[in-house]
């Protein structure tokens, strides 16, 4: 009798004479795998391989009447076939994720430079207040008005009243628009948005639009609020004007802009301030009523004004008993009030490096001259310079001494 070593599968040859001396119980023949899944009589279970499409071993098991069957799919490579499979599925799907999040950032990246780039200051982080700012008066006036409809817009809703949309603040550098603007903020107690109008415009067109959509929608969800706008000029100059036709971008943005402020119910509670010290280049439809419709002047202030923005600015810093303010004010004409601001701020860091405790009239005098003139020239070497200088300073003299007005 045929006794096969139980360590090891049987060879073919021993499959064969196993299955004639009828010591297999049954056999299933795995054609996939070239295999037969052999199980004897005594309980063991082997594989033995066999040549495929193998006629032999079909014969041999018919003669011994050994029930022969065949399994299209192999039960253990099915396992391993399905564990595959999964594997492969696993990683096209995490392939898949991590190609979906790589565009999903860019297209974040891509949405998000169509965000408007204001800065918001949250209502109540505002420390600047209508006394901070000093020798403005008829502006300051015309301004309170703004925030009486913010903070009491019943009050003129009561009666008709249409609460303005736009203002446009007009000016010279340094007069203190911006300082007026966040003072209403700061009095009305509201948030406020500050961005400079060339913020919006970009090299791609249609970013300044959506910039502009994308600040309104802010500027609403946190209604009341204002809106300021630096240098308006920047995108709000006449449309059709310039070189080569218009500038596309910032066509589309004023566009936008004006569409935004019709597109302001009334009394939304959004008051749009606008800053330029060019609102003769501005388009006229954005001065149009509904739009900015009120215009205030802020003028470079005048004596009374700069000892006031003066006054204001010595509140926060120590002044020696013979510094007067009004005989500086006399002498500042035509400064405005940042350089007032710069005047004294320059005083106080010559006092802080002398190691004085008090901003004197020589620190003052020192700082005037640094402002309007710079760091102190070299003496001229050049007499035919000299003379020249000379002559032209005699004419002025020469002026003032003979012109009975003057
Ligand atoms: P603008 O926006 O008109 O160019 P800013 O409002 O930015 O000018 O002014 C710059 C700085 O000058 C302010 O932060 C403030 O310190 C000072 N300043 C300007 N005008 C005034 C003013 N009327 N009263 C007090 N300070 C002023």
């Amino acid at each position: 009798m045929f006794k096969p070593d139980l360590s090891k599968p049987p060879s073919y040859s021993g499959l064969l004479k196993a299955i004639r001396s009828g010591e297999v119980k049954e056999l299933k023949l795995l054609p996939r795998s070239d295999q037969v899944l052999v199980q004897f009589k005594d309980g063991r279970e082997s594989r033995v391989a066999v040549f495929s499409n193998d006629q032999q071993i079909i014969r041999t098991a018919e003669a011994a009447r050994v029930p022969l069957s065949v399994s299209p799919t192999d039960p253990e490579g099915a396992g391993s076939g399905l564990l595959i499979n999964l594997f492969l599925g696993v990683l096209l799907i995490s392939l898949l994720v991590l190609l979906l999040r790589r565009s999903a950032s860019v297209a974040q990246k891509a949405l998000g430079f169509g965000r408007s780039q204001a800065r918001l200051q949250p209502e109540g982080s505002i420390n600047v207040r209508f006394e901070d700012v000093a020798g403005i008066d008829e502006a300051k006036a015309e301004l309170q008005e703004v925030v009486t409809f913010l903070k009491e817009p019943e009050r003129f809703t009561a009666v008709g009243a249409r609460i303005p949309r736009g203002v446009l603040l007009v000016g010279p550098p340094g007069t203190g628009k911006t300082l007026l603007a966040r003072a209403i903020a700061g009095e009305a107690d509201v948030p406020f948005f500050s961005i400079s109008a060339s913020e919006f415009v970009e090299m791609f067109v249609g970013v300044g639009a959506s910039r502009v959509r994308d600040l309104f929608r802010q500027a609403k969800a946190k209604s009341p609020c204002i809106i300021f706008i630096d240098e308006i000029d920047a995108v709000g100059r006449q449309r059709g004007a310039g070189i080569g036709g218009g500038n596309d971008e910032r066509e589309q943005t004023l566009n936008q802009l004006l569409t935004e402020m019709d597109g302001f119910e009334d009394n939304s509670g959004v008051i749009l301030l606008a800053a330029t010290n060019r609102s003769d280049v501005l388009d006229s439809a954005l001065l149009r009523p509904g739009r900015f419709d009120r215009q205030i002047m802020v003028e470079l202030p005048d004596r009374r004004g700069r000892e006031a923005i003066l006054g204001v600015h010595a509140r926060t810093r120590p002044l020696g008993d013979d510094v007067s303010l009004g005989m500086w004010a006399r002498r500042t004409p035509g400064f405005s009030g940042a350089d007032l601001a710069n005047l004294i701020n320059e005083a106080a860091i010559l006092t802080a490096r002398r190691e004085r405790l008090f901003i004197d009239e020589q620190s003052m005098n020192d700082a005037l001259e640094r402002v309007t003139m710079g760091l102190g020239a070299k003496p001229l070497q050049d007499s035919a310079k000299k003379r020249l200088i000379a002559y032209h300073e005699v004419g002025h003299a020469l002026l003032t001494t003979l012109l009975p007005a003057a």
